[in-house]
């Protein structure tokens, strides 16, 4: 079965101005699409021919891998979002984040700071351990915690693709609007 593009519930204009029509234009419908149509060509007569993208995650390295990954990881970033999002978690992710982060503006801070550093390409990702504590890891290119057996929670894409149309240089100033679109009813979920 063949890799699709998701269908997102808001528009292409939706989420403007954290993340503006056009910058949301090309990096889904241009990058993520570009992934998944890679991912397509490449499996195709291999092992991974009818794989999960999980499988393809923890298994696959090279070009298979780049291209699963960021189709994961991209439908899990379009898929936090929702317009006038923002807020705070609740249930059992605001209670572990409180337990190993003291508050969610100290979580916050923490993630963005995590963000913002990563040089050059990647992902920012708060992950659920075996254990259930909570963590921030910065992952390189496509990188994701599924490889190491953790469980992701939350991610921010600082590839400059994600935001260099609207922000040019100013990460900073994404990650800070970031907070604003994000939907904590999906994102409780996922811990
Ligand atoms: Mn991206």
């Amino acid at each position: 079965m063949a890799f699709e593009l998701p269908k997102l519930t808001y528009s292409m204009d939706a989420l403007s101005p954290v993340i503006d029509k056009l910058t949301m234009e090309f990096h889904y419908g241009k990058h993520h699409q570009a992934y998944v149509t890679n991912l397509n060509n490449l499996v195709q007569g291999t092992k991974f021919e009818n794989a999960s993208l999980e499988t393809i995650i923890k298994e696959a390295d090279g070009g298979i891998f780049n291209n699963g990954a960021q189709v994961w990881n991209h439908t899990f970033y379009f898929t936090s979002f929702k317009p006038g999002g923002g807020g705070e978690p609740s249930g059992n992710l605001a209670k572990q984040i409180k337990e190993d982060f003291g508050s969610f503006a100290e979580l916050k801070e923490k993630f963005s700071k995590a963000a913002i550093t990563i040089f050059g390409s990647g992902w920012a990702w708060l992950i659920k351990k075996d254990n259930g504590k909570l963590e921030i890891v910065q992952e390189n290119n496509a990188g994701n915690p599924l490889k190491n057996g953790a469980i992701p929670i939350l991610t921010c894409d600082v590839w400059e693709h994600a935001y260099y149309l609207g922000y040019q240089n100013r990460r900073p100033d994404y990650v800070n609007g970031f907070w604003n679109i994000l939907d904590w009813s999906v994102i409780d979920t996922r811990y």
